[in-house]
C-alpha cells in the first residue's frame, strides 16, 4: 500500500470510531429512555394500550416490529464486540491484541457504520424528499384512485411491492443500476446493520420506477405516509436480523405468508441457486409470481456477499468499487455497441463471455441438482405461473381493480390512518386527522423528536434516521 492509501485507511478508521460510537450510543440511549419510560408507566405498554384502544393495530403490530429492530441490533451489536474479544483467547491488554479486536469489528461493522454515517448528513446536504417531489404529479398520471376501503389496503400493499419489485429486479440485472444496488450486498456477514447500507443516490432512482407502476395503478399516495413505508421500512429492516438473533430466521408457519429474514439471507447469498432470488420486502407474492421465490434449502450453506473479491473494510472499494469496474470495462470494450450493452446488460456480461450471468449460473446449478428445485413441473401453480407472465399479471390486476375501482371517499377509514410514532412521513391531509402528533411522538419518550420541513411533513429521531437509510432492500 502506497502512503496516501495508507494515510486514506487510517482516516475511514477515525471516521468508523466516530461512526460507531455516535449510532451506537444513540441507540443505546434511545432504548433506555424508552425503557425508562417504560417503566414510568408511558412507554411500550401505555403506546400498545392506546394504539388498541383506537384499534390502530397496524401501529401495535409496527410499534412490536421496531421494538424488536432496537432489541435485535444492540443485541448484534453487542455480540460481535464479543466476537472480537473471544477470538483473542489469552486477552492481554497491549496495544496489538486491541487492534486485532478492532479488526475484527470493523471487518464486520465498518463498512455498515460508514454507509450509515453517510446517509445521516446526506440529508443535510440534499434537502429534498424525492417522494414529496413526485407526488404532484400522482393525480396527474392516474388512470383512476382506490378509495380507503379495508381491500383497497391490500391492493395498495400488493401495487407497493409489485413497484418494489420491479425496481429491485431492475438493480440486479442492469449493469448501471447494480453498481447503485451492490453495497448493500457487500457484507460478507450478514447483520441487522446491513440494512442500513444504501448508496444514497439509489433512492432517487428506485422512487422514480416505483412511482410510475403506483400512480399508474391508482396508489394514493396518501396511503404510502406514514402507513405502507412503515412496514417496508420496519420489516425491510426487520428481514436483516442475522443467524446470531435467530437461528433459522424461517418464522415457523409465517414463511409462508411473509418474506422472513431466512427468505431475505437467501436474497444476500451469492450461492448459485441463490443470486437473484426473492425482491420482496414484506409479501411473497411477485416473487411468488414472477417465478423468484426461493426457500432457504439445508443441503445449499449460505455464503453471503458478491461474487468479486472484496475487502469490507476498504470503504472505497465497498461503496464505489462497482462504478470503477464498470468504467474499466467500458473503456476496455471495442465499439459503441458493445459499451453500451455493458452499461445495460446483466453484471457478469461481456462481448467475449455472454453466459457469466447469474441467470445462467443458476440454472446450469439447477440443471445439475435437479432436486433442489423449489417447485417441480408436477406443481401445477408453478406451471400456471411460469408462462407468459405479464398478461397474467395485468388479468389478476384488473380483477383486484373491479373490486377497488370506485372513488368513493371515506373519512371513517382515513381516520384510523396510523402514525408510527419514530419516524412520520404524514401528508397534511393526514396532518388534520392527527393534530395531535408532537404529544403522539413525545409520549414515545424520545426527546430529541421533531417535526421537520412542515411542508412536506417530515419527522423522525435521530436513532431512525440511522435506521432508515433509503430503501433496505
Ligand atoms: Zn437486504
Ligand atoms: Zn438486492
Amino acid at each position: 500500500m502506497n502512503k496516501t492509501k495508507t494515510y486514506w485507511r487510517y482516516f475511514e478508521n477515525a471516521i468508523f470510531i466516530v461512526a460507531f460510537f455516535y449510532i451506537s450510543w444513540d441507540w443505546i440511549s434511545n432504548f433506555f429512555i424508552y425503557l425508562y419510560n417504560t417503566i414510568l408507566g408511558k412507554g411500550i405498554i401505555a403506546d400498545i394500550k392506546g394504539q388498541i384502544k383506537t384499534h390502530s393495530y397496524n401501529d401495535t403490530f409496527m410499534t412490536l416490529v421496531w421494538e424488536l429492530i432496537f432489541i435485535i441490533t444492540l443485541w448484534e451489536i453487542g455480540l460481535i464486540v464479543f466476537e472480537g474479544f473471544q477470538k483473542e483467547k489469552e486477552r492481554k491488554w497491549n496495544s496489538y491484541k486491541v487492534n486485532n479486536i478492532f479488526k475484527y469489528v470493523s471487518q464486520k461493522f465498518k463498512a455498515t457504520f460508514l454507509a450509515s454515517f453517510i446517509g445521516i448528513f446526506i440529508p443535510l446536504l440534499i434537502k429534498f424528499d424525492v417522494f414529496a417531489l413526485v407526488k404532484p404529479f400522482f393525480n396527474y398520471f392516474s388512470l383512476f384512485k382506490i378509495n380507503f376501503e379495508w381491500y383497497s389496503w391490500i391492493y395498495a400493499y400488493l401495487v407497493w411491492e409489485l413497484s418494489t419489485w420491479v425496481w429491485h429486479y431492475a438493480f440486479h440485472r442492469v449493469r448501471f443500476f447494480w453498481c447503485f444496488h451492490s453495497p448493500h450486498h457487500a457484507p460478507d456477514d450478514l447483520t441487522i446493520t446491513t440494512a442500513w447500507v444504501h448508496f444514497f443516490a439509489e433512492g432517487f432512482i428506485t422512487t422514480f420506477i416505483q412511482w410510475i407502476i403506483l400512480s399508474l395503478a391508482g396508489f394514493r399516495y396518501e396511503m404510502l405516509f406514514p402507513a405502507i413505508f412503515a412496514i417496508e421500512v420496519g420489516w425491510g429492516t426487520f428481514i436483516h436480523a442475522s443467524e446470531r438473533s435467530l437461528k433459522s430466521g424461517r418464522l415457523g408457519f409465517l414463511k409462508h405468508l411473509f418474506i422472513t429474514p431466512s427468505h431475505h439471507r437467501v436474497h444476500h447469498a451469492k450461492n448459485a441457486l441463490y443470486m437473484d432470488t426473492n425482491f420482496c420486502t414484506f409479501l411473497p407474492f411477485w416473487d411468488w409470481i414472477f417465478g423468484t421465490l426461493q426457500p432457504l434449502k439445508d443441503e445449499v450453506k449460505i455464503e453471503y456477499g458478491i461474487t468479486r473479491k472484496l475487502d469490507t473494510t476498504n470503504f472505497i472499494d465497498f461503496y464505489f468499487g462497482e462504478f470503477f469496474l464498470l468504467i474499466k470495462d467500458i473503456k476496455n470494450t471495442n465499439g459503441i455497441k458493445n459499451k453500451v450493452l455493458i452499461f445495460i446488460k446483466p453484471p457478469g456480461w461481456n462481448p467475449q463471455n455472454k453466459d457469466h450471468l447469474a441467470a445462467t449460473v443458476r440454472a446450469a446449478f439447477l440443471k445439475e441438482n435437479p432436486g433442489l428445485k423449489s417447485y417441480t413441473k408436477q406443481n401445477f401453480l408453478k406451471k400456471f405461473y411460469a408462462k407468459k407472465t405479464l398478461p397474467k399479471t395485468i388479468y389478476l390486476l384488473s380483477l383486484i381493480l373491479i373490486f377497488t375501482h370506485a372513488n368513493s371517499f371515506s373519512q371513517k377509514s382515513r381516520k384510523v390512518i396510523f402514525v408510527i410514532a419514530d419516524g412520520i412521513c404524514y401528508d397534511n391531509i393526514i396532518k388534520q386527522h392527527i393534530p395531535n402528533l408532537q404529544d403522539l411522538i413525545k409520549k414515545r419518550g424520545f426527546t430529541q423528536a421533531y417535526v421537520g420541513e412542515e411542508k412536506d411533513g417530515y419527522s423522525q429521531t435521530p436513532a431512525i434516521s440511522a435506521l432508515k437509510m433509503g430503501r433496505h432492500k
